[in-house]
């Protein structure tokens, strides 16, 4: 099956992305993480990437579906992929819906996870990413741990769009671009709306039970076929 995880920054997709991934043997295509890997490289292309990020835009539409287009032609992740933040906007989901029907898939279930402005900004304020694993922490309400996390403690950073001033910007071209693409899925009838104020357990909780049932669901399908 193929997931989307919808929510503002800060709503926990990464979070839960990584436990979604070990539970359903799925892989992570976060387009946020593949940007950063660009950035990594030190090409112009890679500059252009940061400042934009750093404003709290979105980065050009081109550049996003090449990155997907690479990944979805891929055989290796054939039906096994969760997408954290996206698509972003209308043209990236139509992008995202030629490509799997052109490679023979679908999109299986879409969550969003919502949560309030002031929830955002304390777990924005505290998230450290380890810049070794890619595991994400929070200085509060989830910290790297022995047995949570296996890297040292100096791989721990904050990322450098995590400050209120971009996470306002970000807010904003997340309501503004984003949110108008959840009535698509919701027309589709695959979206599932989460209580993204929960602790990470319990939205776990709630998003495996709904894709437990699913693949209960697909298996019977393909059974009786
Ligand atoms: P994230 O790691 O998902 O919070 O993304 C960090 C930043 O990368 C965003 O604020 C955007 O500037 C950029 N970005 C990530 N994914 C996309 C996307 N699908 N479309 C456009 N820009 C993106």
């Amino acid at each position: 099956m193929n997931i989307i995880l919808f929510g503002p920054p800060g709503a926990g997709k990464g979070t839960q992305s990584d436990t979604l991934v070990k539970d359903f043997n799925l892989y992570k295509i976060s387009t946020g993480d593949l940007l950063r890997e660009e950035i990594k490289k030190k090409s112009d292309l890679g500059s252009k990437i940061e400042s934009t990020i750093q404003s709290g835009s979105f980065v050009s539409d081109d550049i996003i579906n090449d990155l997907i287009a690479k990944i979805i032609s891929n055989k290796k992740y054939f039906n096994r992929l969760i997408f954290d933040g996206y698509p972003r906007n209308l043209n990236q989901a139509l992008n995202l819906n030629n490509l799997l029907k052109k490679y023979n898939q679908n999109i299986t279930a879409v969550f969003t996870l919502n949560v309030s402005k002031e929830i955002l900004v304390k777990r924005i304020m505290g998230r450290l990413i380890c810049t070794k694993c890619g595991l994400i922490f929070n200085k509060f309400f989830n910290p790297s741990r022995k047995d949570n996390h296996d890297c040292e403690v100096k791989f721990l950073k904050v990322r450098s769009d995590d400050n209120e001033e971009t996470l306002v910007k970000r807010y904003e071209t997340y309501e503004k671009e984003t949110l108008p693409i959840l009535k698509h899925y919701k027309d589709y009838n695959i979206l599932h709306e989460i209580d993204g104020s929960l602790d990470i357990i319990e939205i776990n909780k709630e998003i495996r039970d709904i894709m437990e049932t699913i693949e209960t669901w697909l298996y019977y399908t393909y059974l009786y076929k």
